[in-house]
């Protein structure tokens, strides 16, 4: 090869890298490989076989134009066809007499009418692993295939393993996302459903069961205080659940007022006291002097703390300690729940304010809970125009930490964080 033909093809290759970016579409581009792999081979057709890994065979991705419809049914087999023998050994290979070698595929000359007289095909390899095979056929003028042709196409084959590589790997992102946005509505769907449709026979039992106790005093006490007290745990699932899904459906409002969030956070605390002291566990709550006064909606604001507080107690080994605080930092006022309990692995931090999210599965878990209680606190807290982070260590411990402007505006977001 010339000087000037080297620089010639170097220049054509440098064109195809280009191309790797900005061709329109992958069958574009591996057109363009198979033009340059016949002009720069000397041949008179080249084509691009894909693995199949349904069918177990190769198919044939690119291929020329009026063979198209020809070769697009066929199945090329992995055992008693060249491609076959170089996608398995991913090794290239040349044949120079394609009517006395066993390894020529016949049938693809039976259908495209063609006569294949010798060939050179090469392995298209990303990082190691064989995608597909790249062959030129029928050399010009009688001539051989040489190592050289290998060479130009190793490099063609190169480009386009990449190329069908990106492609497959953005098919699979795009299909992966409609799956993601699938499973988010059925989410959404669900709490909207449940939320819905428990609400008011649970309303009807508690409300039975209230009355009952009271009229049958001691008689039958325990039973119904039972009751009582299951049903009030499914009231605070649910509510929990209409809740996010007011947020879902933007509904969600803030009624604002002037507040103190001193108390809020010290009465929302002594909600817990009880529970804190039945598991040993030493409830502290930090205010110092000051009030905290603020515009916001006392109520979401407990209920963002109530779901901390709780989580902190209840992913706290007996005897551990949980330390509420409050203080001014910025611009904004500062409240972490800080516990000595279990932790939260580094991998699942990013996640734990996810909708249904929990560090165990569902199948083992020992604790309680929805997956809710966080991803409630955020919207919460996130309505009042705040934001809400978590810093833990497994087997140490968590602090989750918010911050609320102290001059939170008065109206409310009109984007919910639960819209994407
Ligand atoms: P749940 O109602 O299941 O507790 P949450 O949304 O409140 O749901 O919490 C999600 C998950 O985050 C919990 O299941 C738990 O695995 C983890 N988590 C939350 N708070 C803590 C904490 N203080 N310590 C350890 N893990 C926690």
């Amino acid at each position: 090869m010339t000087t000037n033909e080297r620089i010639d093809h170097l220049e054509r290759l440098l064109e195809l890298v280009r191309g790797l970016s900005t061709a329109p579409d992958l069958e574009s581009f591996l057109h363009t490989i198979i033009n340059e792999a016949i002009e720069l081979t000397n041949s008179e057709l080249a084509s691009i076989l894909e693995y199949d890994e349904i069918a177990e065979e190769l198919r044939f991705a690119a291929m020329h134009w009026y063979e198209r419809d020809l070769l697009r049914p066929v199945g090329v087999p992995l055992d008693g066809s060249a491609a076959g023998w170089v996608f398995r050994r991913g090794q290239p290979l040349i044949i120079q007499d394609a009517k006395l070698d066993k390894r020529h595929f016949k049938v693809v000359d039976r259908v495209t009418r063609h006569d294949t007289h010798s060939l050179a095909a090469v392995p298209l390899m990303v990082r190691g692993e064989v995608v597909g095979v790249l062959e030129a056929l029928n050399k010009k003028d009688e001539a051989h295939y040489t190592e050289e042709d290998l060479t130009i196409l190793e490099t063609l084959g190169a480009l386009a393993a990449q190329a069908m590589k990106t492609a497959n790997l953005q098919g699979k992102v795009r299909a992966t996302s409609i799956e993601l946005a699938e499973l988010e509505r059925l989410k959404s769907d669900f709490i909207a459903i449940t939320s819905h449709e428990l609400r008011t026979p649970l309303g009807l039992i508690l409300g039975h069961a209230t009355f009952l106790r009271e009229l049958s005093g001691e008689q039958y006490g325990d039973q119904l205080d039972t009751i009582i007290r299951n049903a009030t745990k499914l009231k605070e699932i649910v509510e929990n659940l209409t809740d996010v899904d007011n947020f879902q459906t933007g509904a969600a409002r803030i009624r604002s007022q002037r507040v103190s969030l001193a108390k809020i956070v010290k009465d929302v605390v002594l909600t817990f006291k009880d529970e804190a002291g039945t598991k040993n566990i030493t409830l502290e709550c930090e205010t110092g002097e000051s009030p905290f006064y603020m515009t916001a909606d006392d109520g979401k604001l407990s209920v963002a703390m109530s779901n901390l507080i709780k989580n902190a107690l209840q992913f706290t080994e007996v005897g551990g300690h949980v330390k509420v605080s409050v203080q001014e930092d910025a611009g904004h006022y500062k409240v972490c729940i800080t516990d000595d309990g279990i932790g939260i692995p580094a991998r699942d931090l990013p996640r734990v304010f996810e909708r249904f999210f929990q560090v165990e599965s569902h199948l083992t878990r020992h604790y309680g809970g929805m997956g809710l209680g966080l991803s409630v606190a955020k919207a919460m807290i996130e309505l009042h125009g705040g934001r809400i982070w978590v810093d833990s260590a497994e087997g140490k411990g968590s602090t989750f930490t918010f911050l609320l402007p102290v001059e939170h505006a008065q109206h409310v977001p009109v984007t919910s964080p639960f819209i994407k």
